[in-house]
């Protein structure tokens, strides 16, 4: 017997048809006679039409006030799944119990839309367990110290699921989706991406935070950190297809560089279009300056990722770097309020109509020109590159979002993803 997480992504409980299909599917983990936590996310394009109907009242607020409600708002969405989960369990003669965040409870910090899983208290889930109930925990949300309702931000039930792995030390945590695994990219975007059987932990920690949304990046970093072992799977597969057929599918996420996984230099291609660049120009080129600009955004909890200085040009440079395209109005409002007046530069201007794509892999460490090579299919594309970064084992480039698809389709077939390296 093995205690095992499961966890239905929106389009996996898109409608009471789906939500009985995953009932059904855990009724036969369960009769198997394993221990089963469940973290169902909202139902499809529900979190969208909650957070819409905000917009609507409040176009243009980004305080926390706001932000408070946006989180009391969009947790609503799994709360109902998973009542409705557990409803669909009862209905197959399992016992189940439903809990939101708050009940377990899930505590996170007070950072609104994007808070983060500080502890988990597994006695109640725990105790649930042992009197033979499959337990529901609705994805996607928590409890501040205040006793204030978060939500783990776009994406975050796949973050909840392995932290409940964690936190109760389970076997395994399976994530059900309506891909079949981890491609070599988007399978939307390229057809003829291929699925990995494995994928190691860094790749799929590079490919999340350069936006493969398949995965949100803190369930990587919590797998990474307490060891869960984590799988990517469909949830379109007949709900009654043999157990050990289907508990071998998909994609393992794996810790160990053993002699069975792909050793393709470049192992996947990562895009993202949730980005925006913000200059800050005409910048005195003196000791302090990027971290009056960046320390001040960090104050504010934005998040920061590409970044690059100009050579200066009479003592004045201008400063850029990338962040959520979400976080774009206020960073650009708290440079001109707050940081600008102190700093002697001219101006901030952005750009929100840009993307970043990224090419991941391990075999990068040891093979030199794979950069060089991307660089060469960029500009073969006629593709501007606007901002490069580069880490061990990925390179990153910032370009005009108009040319992401061709990007991303263009590197997929210079590096040969579309073909197995075996
Ligand atoms: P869920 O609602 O189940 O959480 P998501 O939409 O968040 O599903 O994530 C699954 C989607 O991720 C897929 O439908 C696919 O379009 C997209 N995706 C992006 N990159 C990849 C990749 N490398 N491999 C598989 N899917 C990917
Ligand atoms: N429902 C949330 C979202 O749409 C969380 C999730 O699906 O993981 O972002
Ligand atoms: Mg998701």
């Amino acid at each position: 017997m093995a205690l095992i997480v499961h966890k239905y992504g929106g389009t996996s409980m898109g409608s009471t048809e789906r939500i009985r299909n995953v009932a059904k599917r855990v009724a036969k983990w369960a009769r198997a006679g394993h221990q089963m936590v469940v973290v169902p996310s909202a139902m499809s394009g529900e979190t969208n039409r909650l957070l819409a109907l905000a917009k609507e009242l409040a176009p243009a607020r980004t305080d926390d006030a706001y932000a408070r409600e946006l989180d009391m708002l969009a947790a609503t969405g799994e709360q109902a799944s998973s009542a409705l989960l557990a409803i669909a369990l009862q209905a197959e003669g399992l016992a189940s119990v439903s809990y939101a965040g708050w009940q377990v409870p899930i505590r996170t910090d007070s950072a609104y839309t994007k808070a983060r899983i500080e502890s988990i208290d597994d006695a109640r889930v725990r105790a649930d367990l042992q009197a033979g109930r499959v337990v529901i925990v609705t994805g996607f949300q928590g409890l501040d110290e205040l006793g204030n309702i978060t939500t783990l931000g776009r994406g975050g039930s796949d973050t909840s699921a392995v932290a409940v792995a964690a936190a109760m030390k389970a076997d395994e945590c399976l994530i059900y989706t309506d891909v079949d695994g981890v491609y070599t990219t988007d399978p939307r975007v390229v057809p003829e991406a291929r699925r990995l059987r494995t994928v190691s932990f860094e790749e799929m920690l590079e490919m999340a935070s350069m936006g493969s949304k398949v995965l949100q990046i803190r369930s990587v970093e919590f797998a990474g950190k307490y060891k869960v072992k984590l799988r990517v799977l469909s949830s379109f597969t007949p709900w009654d297809i043999d157990i050990n057929e289907e508990a071998d599918s998909g994609t393992l996420i794996t810790f160990e560089e053993d002699e069975h996984m792909e050793q393709a230099i470049v192992s996947g291609i990562a895009f993202s279009r949730e980005e925006a660049k913000i200059s800050v120009l005409g910048v005195p080129d003196k000791p302090g300056i990027a971290y009056q600009i960046l320390g001040a955004v960090a104050d504010a909890n934005i998040e920061v990722d590409v970044i690059i200085q100009n050579i200066s040009k009479e003592g004045k440079t201008d400063f850029s770097f990338t962040v959520n395209r979400a976080d774009y109005s206020k960073t650009v409002t708290l440079l001109k309020e707050k940081v600008l007046p102190g700093l002697g530069a001219n101006e901030v201007v952005g750009d929100t109509k840009i993307c970043k794509v990224s090419i991941v892999g391990i075999g990068m460490r040891s093979h030199v020109g794979v950069a060089s090579t991307m660089f060469r299919v960029l500009s073969e594309e006629g593709i501007n590159i606007q901002m490069i970064s580069t880490s061990e084992i990925k390179t990153s480039v910032v370009i005009d979002e108009k040319y992401m698809e061709l990007a991303v389709r263009a590197l997929h077939k210079a590096f040969e993803l579309d073909h197995s390296p075996f």
